[in-house]
């Protein structure tokens, strides 16, 4: 999914300069990325160009003092509620085309208000308002920053308005009309441009970015999945030496710290070599897959750590244990193989796969090192062993003397 939309931005990096619209599943990420901060902008925006067009009341009352009262009405009782209507739904939230219709639908109706001001007064200076009918487009194509599509509509309508009420004003010689639509259209396509401009900028440093961020995430990804491998043994669920290296240091500092015990499992399979030379290693294997899920049903989940520490050794790190709890864990273990059955003829002790496990419990202390529970709980396995198998065998406890 994530390679997907990766691929998806690296192709739109490449798109052809005259298309700003990404691909869809890139478009959908940027508008999800996108929205909040824009309608804000938005909204932001809206407010200021609503207040300055408000303003704007000043230059009727100098200019056209006849027709003040219905320029009053204009701005104040149908712009500034529009605005407001539109504005709050801008902030409840809006699809992206909605959004940009609506912002798009409050710059036409301004051109439309305005060229009524100015068309319905003969004053003589009434017609410079004109003139300042391009702050709109800037407002459209650079203040708000329009979508690229929905600046041409505004640009378009506005000018085409702006025509319609220019041309019939008799107040007005024509060669002025002329030129103040000429100033209007080059506005027009300046600000378009640099509308053009804007958003293919926006929209390339958003691929940069999203590329950047997809990338770490993927190596992260990899990263974990790799780092996983690293301390997983080929059998399910099992962690391999590596990793118990680490977490038996990781384990005794713990118990140090908290002052609680660590005890350790060491489980070795019973002639496991008669097992190999009478059912061959394949079978060998599924055995041994066996085993190593049988003792994970025994252990805690949570706290416990299996670990395949050689061919046909296991190893569990149990925290916070007690000889108690370490002897009846070593007991499930042992019990739930043995009632595996799976056969192991020719063996002198049993017929079926059976293991021996050595048991040590220690209060880690910084006059001993975490070697010391491998080496205990380990001697502990060869008296299993020497006592004739299928058994599990306790150390003495710490300050007790090691067995000869
Ligand atoms: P003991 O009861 O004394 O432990 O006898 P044993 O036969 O289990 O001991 P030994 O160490 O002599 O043999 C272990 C055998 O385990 C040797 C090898 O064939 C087998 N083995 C080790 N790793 C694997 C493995 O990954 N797959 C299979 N199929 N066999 C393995
Ligand atoms: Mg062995
Ligand atoms: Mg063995």
């Amino acid at each position: 999914m994530k390679t997907t939309l990766l691929q998806a931005v690296e192709s739109d990096l490449i798109r052809p300069w005259y298309r700003l619209r990404f691909s869809p599943a890139v478009e959908t990420r940027f508008e999800a990325d996108t929205s909040t901060r824009r309608s804000y902008h938005l909204l932001i925006a809206g407010i200021v160009a609503l207040v300055i067009y408000d303003l704007y009341i000043f230059n009727d009352t100098v200019f056209r003092p006849e027709v003040l009262h219905t320029a009053a009405w204009i701005r104040f009782g149908l712009m500034t509620p529009y605005g407001i209507v539109a504005f709050y739904f801008l902030h409840r939230g809006l699809s992206p085309a909605a959004r940009e219709t609506l912002m798009a639908s409050t710059l036409v109706v301004a051109m439309l208000l305005s060229c009524t001001i100015f068309f319905v007064s003969d004053s003589p200076y009434s017609f410079l308002d004109t003139f300042s009918f391009g702050l709109i487009l800037l407002v459209g194509n650079v203040f708000y920053s329009l979508r690229f599509p929905y600046a041409i509509a505004t640009s378009l309508i506005s000018t085409v308005l702006m025509a319609a009420f220019v041309f019939p004003y008799p107040h007005m010689d024509f060669e002025v009309k002329l030129y103040t639509i000429l100033v209007f259209l080059s506005t027009g396509v300046f600000t378009l441009l640099a509308n053009y401009r804007l958003e293919a900028s926006e929209r390339q440093s958003y691929l940069l970015l999203l590329r950047e961020q997809l990338r770490t995430n993927a190596a992260l990804d990899d990263n974990q999945a790799l780092t996983k491998i690293s301390i997983t043994d080929p059998l399910p669920g099992v962690a391999n030496r590596r990793h118990f290296d680490s977490a038996l240091i990781q384990r005794w500092n713990e118990a140090m710290t908290e002052r609680t015990m660590l005890g350790m499992l060491v489980i070795d399979i019973d002639c496991f070599k008669n097992y190999n030379d009478r059912y061959g290693h394949l079978q060998g294997d599924a055995c041994l897959r066996q085993v190593a899920l049988e003792i994970q049903r025994h252990v805690r989940q949570e706290d416990d750590l299996v670990v395949r520490y050689g061919g046909e050794e296991f190893v569990v790190l149990l925290p916070k244990a007690s000889t108690t709890t370490a002897l009846q864990a070593a007991e499930r273990i042992r019990q739930g193989i043995e009632a595996l059955a799976i056969p192991n003829e020719g063996v002198p002790h049993t017929s079926v796969v059976t293991v021996s496990i050595g048991i040590a419990v220690i209060q880690p202390a910084t006059d001993l090192a975490p070697s010391a529970l491998l080496l205990r709980a380990d001697e502990a396995l060869y008296q299993a062993k020497r006592e004739g198998r299928n058994r599990s065998v306790l150390a003495p406890l710490q300050d007790d003397p090691m067995p000869t």
